[in-house]
């Protein structure tokens, strides 16, 4: 474990009853990092949050914080400063009280905690508002005062569980941003948990993509965009065509397959990483790629070495234009476009051409993780 690592989980298991809601989980978060765990409702990424701050206990596996084996810990003594989606504000006391409460309990002097208070609510640009009620306060100042109660006890770790969930759309956007400057203003190690894919990629330094609690795979945002190992990824991080294919041949840099979708012979796709390895010849693999990475050429502008599909749906979605595209054995693809003669010279029932580059599409194996 590297100098710099602060959380660390290795084979993590929980089970209620016959449920496994997590299972077999590893990954450590960084000093400073901002990672995220991110699937589906119900896919364990609560219970993992719990189990590191100690609401819930580990069937198996192991849980560190700094270096210290914390599996067995109780949560107080765990250093881990843990925000919900419902505030838990207490809500007979004072926002000064609220987020005092910690220091309170620490046994820390009234002025010095008065101090602290101040600046931390500062911090948090609630500043002036510590003779306030929670009832006088907004959803996103509520939601201030629990990130500062959380924060004041300087936890080596925050956990943050769907913290924006309970605000309306404009407020999670703003709340995004504040949240992402004040963890990176206070250098604070943080995980946070989301079914909000764009959340996830617009916050995090790195992402655990999580289902049915086992770990798809842990990346950058761009990597897990541009680069997804299996279906699940593709399809849960942004939108994919994933279409099926038969392994052909290899080079250093670029694989052939052979698509089931069309009469076309061969497509290349960049390696990108993909091991072909165990592969042989004629095995199914999947051919992954964004509908932003798909170019329409209309009828008149038939490309050569194009895929001849027909526009079976064109939906106007403000910024960009989709279209699904039925290719021969009615595969549907889709296709964006954000150009304005695109949008326009293209209509439902064209016979068109998609072309893509092969630097824009991966390759994805048959199984999940
Ligand atoms: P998420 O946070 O991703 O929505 P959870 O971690 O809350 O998922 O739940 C994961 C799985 O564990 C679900 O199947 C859920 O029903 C189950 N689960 C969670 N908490 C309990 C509990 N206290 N008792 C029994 N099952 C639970």
């Amino acid at each position: 474990m590297g100098a710099q690592t602060v959380v660390e989980l290795s084979g993590l298991t929980k089970q209620y009853g016959d449920v496994t809601a997590v299972h077999d989980l590893s990954f450590s978060v960084r000093r400073g990092e901002f990672f995220s765990i991110l699937g589906p409702s119900g896919c364990g990424k609560s219970t993992t949050l719990r189990t590191i701050a100690g609401f819930e206990n580990a069937s198996e596996g192991r849980i560190k914080i700094n270096e210290t084996d914390i599996t067995g810990t109780p949560a107080h003594q765990r250093e881990t400063g843990m925000v919900f989606q419902g505030y838990a504000l207490f809500p007979h006391k004072t926002v000064s009280e609220n987020v005092g409460f910690g220091l309170k309990m620490d046994g820390v002097p009234q002025s010095e905690r008065e101090d602290r208070v101040e600046q931390m609510l500062a911090t948090v640009d609630l500043g002036g508002f510590e003779q306030r009620m929670p009832s006088e306060l907004s959803g996103g100042q509520q939601q201030r005062v629990a990130l500062a109660r959380a924060l004041i006890i300087e936890p080596s770790v925050l956990l943050l569980d769907e913290p924006l969930a309970a605000l309306d759309l404009q407020l999670r956007q703003d709340m995004r941003f504040e949240l992402q400057q004040i963890q990176d203003r206070l250098d604070i190690t943080t995980i946070y948990v989301t079914h909000d894919q764009e959340e996830a990629l617009s916050m995090s330094d790195r992402i655990l993509v999580l289902d049915a609690g086992k770990a798809q795979q842990i990346d950058t945002p761009r990597k897990l965009y541009n680069n997804p190992q299996n279906q699940f990824v593709a399809d849960f991080i942004g939108e994919a065509n994933i279409l099926q294919t038969r392994f052909k041949s290899a080079t250093k840099d670029v694989i052939k397959v052979e698509p089931e979708f069309s009469s076309m012979d061969t497509v290349s796709v960049m390696k990108n990483g993909f091991d072909e390895n165990s592969l042989s010849t004629g095995e199914r693999v999947y051919l992954n790629i964004r509908p932003e990475d798909i170019t329409i050429h209309p009828p008149d502008k038939d490309p050569e070495d194009g895929l001849s599909a027909e526009i079976t749906n064109k939906t106007f979605i403000g910024k960009t234009t989709q279209f699904v595209a039925t290719v021969g054995n009615n595969q549907e693809i889709l296709a964006e476009a954000s150009g304005l003669a695109a949008q326009q010279s293209i209509a439902t029932g064209d016979t068109v051409s998609l072309t893509w580059s092969r630097d824009d599409c991966t390759i994805i194996g048959e199984h999940r993780v």
